[in-house]
């Protein structure tokens, strides 16, 4: 639509202009820092910081039904820098000038009911969001649209030459930072750190595609972020991780896309989240809370944070009593939901003040915690699939809280379930053939069911000619081909004449 025909009052608001005064804030001293440089943790004590805007109240002059009427508008206001997270550019990184955003086609992934045959399964109605259809075929694109919009203001700016960005990753932030790095060329470069063999093939081509330095080192990921960690203190390095405060702005965009997609009425909304670092969940709670402060939503959804029972200090440290909880890391066991594979989330003490500050709002039960097992998981992630729902194992881990948290009375069916497949089903899909055929067992404790198992059927030609590559056959054996094939495909099928 043209400007000339958005409504008049609508239009001097489609292309935001810088605003606001965006500060660094640490969680543990509160010092408050200018955000003129990257910092990744609080140069006076190490603690984590967010970025809180200052002049946050400005958002609050105007009506709620302002900011919805507008960001409505920008959907179809047709501007590369307004589209993506920077729909929301007031809530996400206000002080960014449109020049610097980049958008390589993330965010805005649509949100799809569950088809009826596989909510009668489950017992409820509920929506998968697709945070696999990013650019990268993961959530983590939302996070690096802004890092990377930040850092390129930061190089235009200063005049920098090169800067090396780095970052550990389970798989899908080395895919997300390396494609983002890449859309600016030679100024920023970057270098990834993978623990070998926990990161699925396909996960692995992603960095290598788009040019990063790849490092596989010995161990999981807890033993990556360690050595990025010391070279980030060490030498002078971006740091793309969750600790990037940068990243969970963005993430916060999958907030405000639920409140939009449902019309900004999220009273009767259960979102489930699977927890790895823990930055995604805490991105979602403050992305939350931004908009209810700003009058954009009255009532906040329940949140559930899923985890596998092989790497679960999320939800041991939420299992105990609240006034005796006492955080500890766990180590982990391989688990189908790799991407979540983290014993010792970087992002935990961001997800105890934000989850404590969410239950302040929203109500003592607002926020709670639900651990799955293998089985479940791997079940869930195929049962979605031969349901018309393509999920990755993450995804999965999600219905496979669904499904434990109706058994365990955690939720209700009057309540409407959104989960995040933060993936493409295809990154994992190695899991998938490993299930098939059978060999899931030893590692992943998960068990095959021959019901579910599918296999390509090859059929028998012993004794007639048949086509090759290189040499198609003649039209009389060809026609015999053809009426044997179709004869056994019948025959396989149960099919009649
Ligand atoms: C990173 C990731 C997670 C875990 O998110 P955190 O922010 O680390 O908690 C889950 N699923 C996928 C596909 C991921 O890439
Ligand atoms: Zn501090």
């Amino acid at each position: 639509m043209l400007l000339e025909d958005f409504p008049e009052d609508i239009r001097p608001y489609l292309e935001p202009k810088p605003s606001g005064h965006p500060i660094y804030e640490c969680l543990a001293c509160g010092a408050r820092l200018a955000i003129d440089q990257l910092y990744y943790t609080c140069p006076t004590c190490g603690g984590l910081l967010m970025i809180e805007d200052l002049d946050f109240p400005r958002l609050r002059s105007q009506p709620g039904s302002f900011w919805r009427r507008l960001f409505d508008y920008r959907l179809i206001y047709n501007r590369q820098a307004t589209r993506g997270v920077f729909t929301f550019h007031e809530f996400i990184a206000p002080n960014l000038p449109l020049n610097d955003l980049i958008y390589l086609g993330e965010a805005h992934t649509p949100v799809v009911a569950a088809p009826n045959e596989l909510a009668k399964e489950i017992g409820t109605l509920f929506y998968f969001k697709m945070d696999g259809q990013n650019p990268s075929a993961s959530f983590k694109d939302r996070g690096m649209a802004v890092a990377l919009s930040y850092l390129k203001n930061q190089v235009r700016v200063k005049n920098l030459s090169s800067v090396i960005a780095v970052c550990a990753s389970t798989g899908d932030t080395s895919a997300a930072a390396a494609l983002y790095a890449a859309s600016l060329g030679d100024s920023v470069k970057s270098a990834v750190l993978l623990p070998k063999g926990r990161v699925t093939p396909q996960q692995l081509s992603q960095p290598l595609g788009a040019g990063a330095t790849v490092f596989e080192l010995p161990g999981v990921f807890d033993d990556c972020m360690k050595v990025v960690e010391r070279l980030s203190e060490t030498y002078n390095v971006a740091l793309l991780n969750s600790k990037n405060p940068w990243r969970v702005l963005g993430q916060e965009s999958y907030a405000y896309e639920i409140a939009q997609q449902f019309d900004y009425l999220l009273g009767d909304i259960v979102l489930i989240v699977p927890v790895g670092n823990a930055g995604n969940i805490t991105a979602i709670l403050s992305g939350l809370l931004k908009f209810h402060r700003a009058g954009l939503i009255d009532r906040l959804p329940r949140i559930l944070a899923v985890q596998s029972e092989r790497a679960n200090p999320v939800v041991l440290y939420y299992e105990q009593p609240s006034n005796l909880r006492a955080y500890s890391p766990v180590k982990v066991r391989p688990s189908v939901a790799q991407a979540a594979m983290i014993g010792d989330p970087v992002s935990f003490p961001r997800l105890s003040k934000l989850a404590a500050d969410y239950e302040k709002v929203a109500g003592e039960s607002s926020f709670g915690v639900v651990e799955v097992n293998e089985q479940s998981i791997m079940e869930s992630m195929l049962l979605a699939n031969r349901r018309g729902l393509t999920i990755c194992t993450q995804g999965g881990e999600c219905l496979a809280g669904l499904r434990a948290a109706l058994a365990k009375g955690l939720m209700t069916p009057l309540e409407t379930a959104v989960l995040d497949s933060t993936a493409h089903a295809l990154k994992f899909v190695d899991f998938q053939n490993a299930y098939f055929s059978g060999s899931l067992a030893k590692e992943y404790g998960v068990i095959t069911k021959p019901e579910i198992a599918n296999h390509p059927r090859e059929l028998n030609f012993d004794g007639l000619e048949v086509p090759k590559v290189d040499r198609p056959l003649e039209p009389g054996p060809r026609e015999t081909f053809v009426r044997i094939a179709a004869d056994k495909i019948a025959s396989a099928l149960g099919l009649t004449t």
